[in-house]
């Protein structure tokens, strides 16, 4: 299937997300804006419209590396985005990061791949690389969005659930095919990955494939939980209640921008 994208308004942006709630309100926005064509391949529902006045093909990756790749493949081949923005949570590993804050990544890594000694620990081998670099511009676009979010939403979000005031965090994303949930987990991360800022399942496997498709990408994550003994209702929690606001108040942000000058047009 190759779904040719409306070449009146520009190639669209690939909108990416695990779960259901990590993108807020953006299909009902898009459903009340233009209209939805919604294309299933793969066994993935691929939403295309627009979304704040910006051309959006919108989907599920569900959970994983895989699941990660494969959709940013298909955004690529069959919807011919003009780049990915994954947003979602994550768990905070960096010593100032908490529970509320919003990590955009500068750098992706899978924490996983380990081929040594055959090629250095974490290097992807065969390509020569263990770390990804997310796009320059879409990354400051999306953080800005994100410090505005702060700024205008992050008092009522912090009464709700955080005691500090939210912040925004850029650095390196850790991906992998697993929950972390223990303090010797994050121990162990911290200790061979002292830079990083948080831990997801995704990020760095659709910046793999971004890279060698040479589409640009970005990935923003909301701290849902501190990956240690309390991850999983932390998570379980900060998905019900506040990763959709989180996703919903940063995108409506960035799409209002992107759709004004968006990239190569
Ligand atoms: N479908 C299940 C499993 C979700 S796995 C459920 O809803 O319960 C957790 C998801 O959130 C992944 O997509 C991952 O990217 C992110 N995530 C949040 N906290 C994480 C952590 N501590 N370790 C790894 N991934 C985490």
């Amino acid at each position: 299937m190759n779904v040719p994208s409306d070449t009146a308004v520009g190639r669209p942006l690939g909108v990416l997300a695990a779960l259901p709630e990590e993108l807020g309100d953006l299909l009902a926005t898009m459903r009340a804006e233009a209209g939805v064509a919604t294309h299933t391949l793969g066994r993935r529902d691929y939403h295309v419209g627009t979304v704040h006045g910006a051309p959006c093909v919108v989907t599920l990756a569900r959970v994983g590396k895989v699941a990660a790749a494969a959709t940013a493949s298909a955004l690529i081949h069959a919807f011919d985005v003009d780049a990915i923005v994954f947003t979602g949570v994550a768990g905070g590993v960096g010593p100032d990061v908490h529970i509320g804050d919003v990590v955009v990544g500068d750098t992706l890594l899978q924490h996983d791949m380990n081929a040594s000694p055959l090629f250095p620990c974490f290097e992807i081998p065969l390509l020569g690389r263990a770390q990804f670099d997310a796009d320059r511009a879409l990354a400051a676009a999306l953080a800005d969005a994100c410090e505005r979010f702060i700024a205008e939403e992050g008092t009522m979000l912090s009464m709700r659930f955080h005691t500090a005031p939210p912040r925004v965090h850029r650095g390196l994303v850790i991906s992998g095919d697993q929950f972390v949930a223990s303090a010797q987990a994050v121990g162990a991360l911290r200790a061979v990955l002292p830079d990083a800022l948080a831990v997801e399942m995704e990020g760095a496997a659709i910046a793999q494939v971004c890279h060698e498709y040479d589409v640009p990408c970005a990935v923003v994550r909301t701290i849902s939980d501190t990956a240690d003994e309390h991850a999983s209702t932390s998570f379980a929690s900060f998905l019900n209640e506040l990763a959709g606001a989180y996703s919903t108040g940063i995108l409506k942000r960035f799409l209002t921008d992107y759709a004004r000058a968006p990239r190569g047009r």
